[in-house]
């Protein structure tokens, strides 16, 4: 696991437990997290332009009800 996703792990839980507005960046700590959802790959991104952190996630291939339990972490990234 990377460090990064230990940070991210608030914000997952909110997602899997319904929650997809107002999340909270946990690097800037501004409400400015952006979720959208492609395929069965989740994108969590910070819109803070000094920030830009962001996750990606796979939760699994269930359907809609379950998929929300098992995310996996495929890629982080931030400001370069
Ligand atoms: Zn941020």
């Amino acid at each position: 696991m990377v460090d990064e996703e230990i940070y991210w792990q608030d914000v997952l839980d909110d997602i899997r437990s319904g929650r997809t507005s107002a999340l909270k960046c946990p690097f800037c700590q501004l409400q400015t997290l952006a979720v959208s959802k492609r395929e069965r790959v989740t994108q969590v991104a910070c819109q803070n332009k000094a920030c830009r952190h962001y996750i990606e996630v796979g939760f699994g291939e269930q359907s809609d009800e379950d998929m929300l339990y098992d995310a996996k972490p495929i890629q982080v990234g931030g400001k370069p």
